[in-house]
């Protein structure tokens, strides 16, 4: 039976065809926690072996569903399920699990059933000699690959791939980048697959896209606008609730998460909240005045589940970069600084039972949210496409933030039907008398306190301090303020090298040697006089 969070988060596995000597890899390095079970699996004309992890009390395989000469491993959940079972005409699906559901659609389209996903996933599928390695269209759970002379690796994880540790070899991939630091590993992209065929028993590849970003725009009436956006978000909400355990929302009283939170009190019992601030500066009062108002709204048995500030020392949240770095695999600065108190909230939530925490993360990008001078449309759109151009390969939506601690987060804003709307909206509803986010705060506006619904954005590394710790501790280091910015994105860069290319724990890290070690290096921006890095 489906628990409430997805069979698996996370793999590494190697397909070889089946008959040639295969070796089980000894270990892989995941940050995502969970139980992590060792496979060797038959899979069409492959044989596939690594390891798969999976949240506490999954089944013996999780993840992985068979029929004959088709195989799938799922990684992550779906969100349009009725949609899928819908598509493939067997009702009984509905209740088999999320790689069942996945299964009957490639052996109904093939690898375009991809296409007809919206999900938060990973997957690695066979059928027959055809081999699938596919994320979602946001490329919400990383997937990297790395095709040898006859063997293909895949893993949710760069650090996890067994190449990762031997250097650069094996071959290119048409149409992929290899990622920093390797010849051989390569990220899919968001919205992608690739399809491998051995052909003379040497893998060959090729790149199937299954979703890009719509460039069209539409007018719409506002009510028309406004219920359209109220539909999707709360579609998007309650496709990603579960029976079991109420869900969490990591809240800061900015529109985003109040919205998603008040939408998620709305669709179940229990709602647990919580809200991280540093001693240098916090949004409890704002997050506190969301809360109490979902409290009253919701009294009973639809209340909800209470509300928890988490206040993090300065000192132990930069001592947290190792880990955002080590989990998200990001090399950009910028997303990092975002990423950073996050992944120290989740580290700090109770590690005894795992939980399933929406987030309003993610809102800006297709409302133009961060863009505040953007009182020209044409400066709101351009900065809308500018993102979407962009957000490939950042991995700010991967889960394995708080997988580290044992937790699955999901973004509704990114759900793809929502976004699709959300992009598609012309800039006009996006900022309306002179206000951001407009279309938003108007459409959820009775759900919450009137001061929420006007408040000004506020982003996550601004609300928690995260900003002025970081450019603290480099200036600490001696660093000049017009350096600080490229200083971020050097000791970003060293740490990213050490944990990820170098397959360092982030407990070895020692921050301020590496901080050190990254502004000293001819090439980096510290307090030699260095030139900017690449
Ligand atoms: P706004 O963009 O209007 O400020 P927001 O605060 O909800 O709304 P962001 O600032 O973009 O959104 O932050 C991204 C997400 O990160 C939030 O939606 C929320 O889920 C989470 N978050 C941000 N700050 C905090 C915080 N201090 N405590 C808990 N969660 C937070
Ligand atoms: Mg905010």
């Amino acid at each position: 039976m489906p628990g409430h969070l997805p069979d698996a988060t996370g793999f590494a596995l190697t397909a070889t065809p089946a008959g040639s000597a295969a070796e089980q890899p000894g270990t892989a390095c995941f940050a995502t926690a969970g139980p992590t079970t060792a496979v060797t699996l038959r899979a069409g004309d492959w044989l596939w072996t690594g390891f798969l992890v999976s949240p506490a009390g999954s089944t013996p395989l999780p993840g992985v569903a068979t029929d004959g000469p088709t195989t799938v491993l799922l990684a992550g959940e779906l969100y349009n399920q009725d949609e899928l079972v819908r598509a493939v005409g067997d009702p009984k699906l509905a209740d088999a699990g999320d790689a069942w559901l996945l299964l009957a659609c490639l052996r109904r389209y093939g690898p375009h059933a991809f296409r007809l996903v919206n999900g938060r996933f990973a997957a690695l599928a066979a059928d027959g000699g055809v081999l699938v390695a596919a994320t979602d269209h946001c490329g919400g759970v990383p997937l990297y690959l790395a095709v040898g002379a006859a063997s293909v690796s895949v893993a949710t994880e760069a650090k996890a791939l067994p190449t990762m540790a031997d250097g650069p070899h094996g071959q290119a991939v048409t149409g992929l980048r290899p990622l920093r630091g390797t010849g051989a590993v390569h990220q899919v992209p968001a919205g992608g697959g690739v399809v491998v065929e051995a052909a003379a028993g040497r893998p060959r590849t090729r790149l199937l896209r299954t979703w890009t970003p719509p460039l069209h725009r539409r007018h719409l009436p506002e009510e028309e606008a406004l219920r359209e956006v109220r539909e999707a978000l709360d579609r998007a909400v309650r496709s990603r609730l579960r029976t079991g355990p109420a869900p969490t929302a990591v809240l800061s009283g900015g529109i985003d998460s109040s919205a998603v939170a008040a939408l998620t009190a709305s669709a179940c019992p229990g709602l647990r909240t919580v809200s991280m601030g540093t001693d240098l500066r916090d949004e409890f009062r704002e997050a506190r005045l969301v809360a109490d108002h979902l409290a009253r709204a919701h009294p009973g048995p639809a209340a909800t589940g209470g509300h928890t500030e988490i206040r993090i020392d300065t000192a132990d949240l930069l001592a947290e970069l190792p880990w955002t770095i080590w989990a998200s695999e990001c090399t950009d600065p910028d997303v990092v600084e975002y990423l950073l108190p996050l992944a120290a909230l989740y580290r700090r939530l109770p590690a005894d039972r795992p939980l399933r925490i929406l987030t309003g993360y993610g809102a800006d990008i297709p409302l133009g949210g961060m863009h505040r001078d953007a009182d020209r449309l044409a400066a709101l759109d351009d900065a809308v496409a500018h993102d979407m151009e962009t957000f490939d390969g950042l991995n700010e939506m991967s889960p394995v933030l708080s997988g580290a601690a044992g937790h699955w987060t999901t973004h509704p804003y990114w759900d793809r039907d929502l976004l699709e709307r959300l992009l598609t909206l012309e800039a006009g509803l996006k900022r309306r008398h002179g206000r951001d986010k407009w279309v938003l705060r108007e459409a959820v506006a009775d759900l919450l306190p009137a001061e929420t619904v006007r408040r000004p954005k506020l982003g996550v590394h601004e609300g928690s301090g995260t900003t002025s710790s970081f450019t603290l501790l480099l200036r600490e280091h001696g660093v000049p303020d017009e350096r600080i910015g490229a200083a971020k994105g050097a000791v970003v860069r060293r740490l990213y090298d050490r944990l990820v290319a170098g397959g360092a724990h982030p407990d070895e890290i020692d921050l301020g040697q590496e901080t050190k070690a990254a502004l000293h290096r001819p090439d980096a921006p510290g307090i030699e006089g260095g030139t900017r890095g690449t």
